[in-house]
């Protein structure tokens, strides 16, 4: 028997993605599905404007929105995709109620207990829930994805956290998905760019800081590196695009780079996890490649892709890379750490 899951935030764009993600998954079912008091008491047709491709499936079609509070018809493990503004106060009900709350939102990311996980990067600071159960008295828990230009740094750059990452300068080209629906104005990202996301440099920043920081037993010890975002929304439709320049302690040659990159295995491989790709990090030969377009939905939408791997002039090396922002960057996020935790026994 496959185990009931539920959205909390299910009738919004995230809440969509998580539903069309975990079509035939072979361990969750969408058995519950939470939005606000607009929209409980309907069923999830009538309560929603599916946004995606195709139409509604059908086992979600019929099923009645409830308001999101905990209660007895509630499934254990909850993916969080409320709106940012509600999201700290729902989910910790959720979690002092017993609840495996597993989050897209940003609102309890940078909490000292709270894991902010990459599982292929950073699977052991899993170890911070019985802290945060500990500190918080709950007897659920609460674990993160990063932001969606963050999983593509921070992809990237697992294979080189060995060489010593001391600087990192960072240029993102988001795609149009990464802002919701509806999103920028059509007025305004047709034929242009726009050269500011609110809030997006500062996460991009902190976040990859605490994603490739050191687990100690106690806490998460930050990446001692410097890293300087600059976040621009382009007219594409899914899939962040990042260039990186970074400094390497250890100046290792493109050789060991690229083996590094070839070579990079996480948890989510070693374990077998269904949605975790089979190669996480992916190296294209072709000079222009990666793009959105063309890349970003490959295997699955859950793999990082890198290329143009060159010197930089100012620091050791650049590259690009992709990752797909709704997928790898919000659902397929979540439902890969819910993997890693049920086969880590955190959802018994
Ligand atoms: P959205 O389309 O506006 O959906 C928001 C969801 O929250 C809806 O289900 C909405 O229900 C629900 N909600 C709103 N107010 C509520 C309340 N008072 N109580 C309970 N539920 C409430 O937003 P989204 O784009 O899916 O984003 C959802 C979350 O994911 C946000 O925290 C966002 O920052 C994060 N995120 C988004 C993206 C992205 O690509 N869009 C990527 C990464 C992370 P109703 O339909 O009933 O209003």
């Amino acid at each position: 028997m496959k185990i009931p899951v539920g959205i909390l935030g299910a009738t919004g764009m995230v809440g969509q993605h998580f539903i069309k993600f975990l079509i035939d998954h072979p361990w969750f079912e969408v058995t519950w599905v939470g939005a606000s008091d607009r929209s409980a008491g309907k069923l999830y047709k009538d309560a929603t404007s599916w946004r995606l491709d195709g139409v509604t499936p059908a086992n979600i079609a019929n099923l009645t929105v409830d308001e999101c509070k905990p209660s007895p018809t509630a499934p254990k493990l909850m993916f969080s995709a409320t709106d940012a503004s509600v999201a700290t106060e729902i989910e910790r009900a959720f979690a002092t109620a017993g609840h495996v709350v597993v989050s897209n939102s940003r609102n309890h990311r940078m909490d000292a207990d709270v894991p902010l996980l990459v599982p292929e990067v950073n699977a052991d600071h899993l170890g911070l829930l019985p802290l945060q159960r500990k500190n918080r008295g709950w007897s659920g828990v609460i674990a993160t994805n990063p932001n969606c230009s963050t999983v593509a740094l921070t992809m990237a750059l697992g294979p080189l956290k060995q060489f010593g990452i001391t600087r990192v300068i960072v240029t993102t080209m988001q795609a149009v998905s990464g802002a919701g629906y509806p999103g920028v104005a059509s007025m305004d990202i047709l034929g242009n760019v726009v050269p500011y996301i609110g809030g997006e440099e500062e996460k991009m920043q902190q976040e990859t800081q605490k994603i490739l920081g050191d687990f100690t037993g106690g806490e998460v010890k930050f990446l001692d590196a410097k890293v300087s975002a600059s976040c621009n929304r382009v007219p594409s439709v899914d899939g962040h695009l990042v260039s990186v320049s970074v400094e390497l302690s250890q100046k290792p040659s493109r050789d060991e780079i690229l083996a590094a990159i070839h070579s990079y295995q996480g948890e989510p491989q070693k374990k077998n996890l269904p949605s975790a790709p089979k190669v996480p990090v992916q190296y294209m030969d072709a000079p222009d490649r990666p793009q959105p377009r063309r890349d970003a939905e490959r295997e699955n939408g859950m793999a990082c892709f890198v290329g143009r791997l060159r010197e930089c002039p100012v620091l050791d090396w650049k590259f690009t890379c992709l990752a797909h922002n709704t997928i790898r960057g919000a659902a397929g996020a979540a439902v890969l750490n819910a993997e890693l935790m049920k086969v880590e026994g955190l959802l018994d």
